[in-house]
C-alpha cells in the first residue's frame, strides 16, 4: 500500500532521561525499519529551550548506543530547523490554509471563561480567520485554518480505525507571537523533510495525530508530496499495579539499569521487546530474529505491565 521506502524515527524531547517507554518506542521503530529494509532516524526535539538540557541529550544518545539502537545518519536537532518551520507556516498563510490571529490575551481569557461556563472545551475559531485588516504594530500568532465540517479518520496500525469529528478540533497555533514554531508544526515539517513514512510512537500522541494530519493535507494541497504518514500508536507501559509507569515502580533512566543493576543490554532489549509484542512462546529473541519477525499487527492494544522483579531475574 505504501510504495515509499520505509523510514521511521524516534523523536524524544530531551527534557529528562531516556526511560523504558522511550527505549521501547525506539526499539519498535528500529525493528520495523530493519524488517522492511528501510531507514531508522533519530530526531532530538529540543524546541522547548527552557526544558531541554545537554545532559538529557547525552543520556538519550548514550542509552540508545548502549542498547544497540543504532540510528541511520546524523541525528536531527529540531531547534536548528526553526526557520524552515516558519517558512512552511508562511506558505500556509499565503495559500489560505493558515491565518494571522491577533486575539489579545484578554479576548482569549474571555473565550476560555465562556467555554468553561458552557462546560465546553475551548475550541478556538478566531474571528481573524476571515479578516485581513491586520493591525500594523501588533504581534500575531499563526493559526491553522482547521477543517470545521466532516470527520477525520486514522487507520492506525495498532489502534485500528479512529475517527474524530472536525468540529471538535480547533485552529491550533503553528507559530507563536515570537515567531517560534509549536510542537505540532515542527513534528510534521520534520517528519516530511526526513521522509518519514511510518510514525510509531506512544498512544499518548494519538490525539496529536488529528491535529497533525490537517497540516499534511494543507501542504499536500499547496505543493503536493506531503502524503499522510502511516500511524501506529503503541500503548504505554504501565506498572505491575496497572497505574501509569513512574519512579515508584522502579522505572528510572536507562543508565540505572546498566550502572546500578548491572543488567545486560541484550536482556533489557529482550524484555522491552516482549512488553507489548510477542512471537509465539519465544522467550529469548535474538536481534536478527526480532528483525525477521517484527510486525505491527502483533503489537497489543492494551497497556503492558512492567515488572522490575522479572527484569532483575533475567
Ligand atoms: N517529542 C515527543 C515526545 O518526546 C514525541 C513526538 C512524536 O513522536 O511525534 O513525547
Amino acid at each position: 500500500i505504501n510504495e515509499r521506502a520505509v523510514v521511521t524515527r524516534f523523536a524524544p524531547s530531551p527534557t529528562g532521561f531516556l526511560h523504558l517507554g522511550g527505549a521501547r518506542t525506539a526499539l519498535f521503530n528500529l525493528l520495523f525499519a530493519r524488517h522492511h529494509g528501510g531507514t531508522f532516524r533519530l530526531r532530538i526535539e529540543d524546541t522547548d529551550r527552557a526544558r531541554s538540557t545537554q545532559p538529557a541529550i547525552d543520556a538519550i544518545l548514550n542509552g540508545m548506543r548502549w542498547l544497540g539502537l543504532d540510528w541511520d545518519g546524523e541525528e536531527v536537532y529540531q531547534f536548528a530547523r526553526a526557520d524552515r518551520h516558519a517558512e512552511v507556516a508562511h506558505r500556509m498563510i499565503e495559500a489560505g490554509h493558515a491565518y494571522r490571529c491577533y486575539l489579545t490575551a484578554e479576548e482569549l481569557d474571555a473565550m476560555r471563561t465562556a467555554a468553561q461556563a458552557a462546560k465546553q472545551p475551548l475550541r478556538i475559531r478566531s474571528p481573524w480567520r476571515d479578516r485581513t485588516d491586520w493591525p500594523a504594530d501588533q504581534s500575531y500568532v499563526v493559526r491553522l485554518r482547521a477543517p470545521t465540517e466532516g470527520a477525520t479518520t486514522i487507520h492506525d496500525r495498532v489502534q485500528g480505525e479512529v475517527t474524530v469529528q472536525n468540529a471538535e478540533l480547533d485552529d491550533l497555533v503553528l507559530l507563536r507571537s515570537d515567531g517560534t514554531p509549536t510542537y505540532m508544526l515542527a513534528v510534521v515539517v520534520d517528519d516530511h523533510d526526513m521522509g518519514v513514512t511510518h510514525v510509531i510512537r506512544g498512544d499518548d500522541h494519538l490525539n496529536n495525530a488529528f491535529r497533525q494530519l490537517p497540516i499534511y493535507r494543507a501542504m499536500d494541497a499547496i505543493e503536493g508530496g506531503w502524503p499522510d504518514p502511516v500511524y501506529a500508536h503503541i500503548p504505554l507501559i504501565h506498572g505491575s499495579d496497572g497505574a501509569k509507569l513512574s519512579k515508584r515502580h522502579g522505572a528510572v533512566g536507562i543508565e540505572a539499569y546498566r550502572d546500578e543493576m548491572g543488567i545486560l543490554p541484550e536482556a533489557l532489549d529482550n524484555y522491552l521487546l516482549r512488553l507489548g509484542w510477542g512471537h509465539g512462546d519465544e522467550e529469548i529473541i535474538a536481534r536478527e530474529d526480532a528483525i525477521r519477525w517484527f510486525d505491527l499487527d502483533a503489537v497489543g492494544k492494551s497497556p503492558s505491565r512492567f515488572d522490575l522483579k522479572k527484569l532483575e531475574h533475567l
